[in-house]
């Protein structure tokens, strides 16, 4: 096997009161998403997309959101903590393409930040996509009741010389 495909899925409730960070940049909004952690929809997309491309179950098995370690944790040093499996494992990032769903605030001027604090988790910044939508209105994204984000990756063997 040269390669594993690994898919994530996140939601989050946006609350007043929180900050709203997305890949790991804050944004400046009304709302923040809800969570144990920072709640970083997009990031936790990415660490399940990994988890299981990996074979080791979903992000709740790794970081449980019952533990006072990971209350406030910053979603990014999580996600590092995953990146060191896979070339623990043998293996690379050879590409992560992810989706952000959300209504408002529009945020496909952040991406390139999101990219650059993605890529400090080692995985390369040219090997990232990130695409932003919004529900044109449908349902409770389209409400903006929460954000949603999907993440796909392929890891690939990292051949021994
Ligand atoms: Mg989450």
């Amino acid at each position: 096997m040269n390669s594993r495909i690994g898919h994530g899925y996140d939601s989050h409730r946006l609350v007043e009161g929180r900050k709203l960070i997305l890949g790991g940049v804050e944004i400046p909004f009304e709302k923040g998403l809800m969570g144990h952690s920072d709640a970083d929809v997009l990031c936790h997309a990415i660490t399940d997309a990994l988890i299981g491309a990996l074979g080791l179950g979903d992000i709740g098995m790794h970081f449980p959101d019952t533990d006072p370690a990971w209350k406030g944790a910053d979603s990014i040093y999580l996600l590092g903590k995953i990146v060191e499996k896979v070339s623990d494992m043998g293996l690379k990032v050879g590409w992560l393409d992810a989706t952000v769903l959300a209504e408002q605030p529009r945020i496909a001027s952040y991406i390139n930040r999101m990219k650059e604090r993605l890529s400090s988790t080692g995985i390369p910044q040219g090997r990232i996509n990130i695409k932003a939508k919004t529900a044109e209105g449908m349902g409770p994204v389209g409400r903006s009741e929460g954000m949603a984000a999907y993440a796909v990756c392929l890891l690939d063997v990292i051949p021994l010389n």
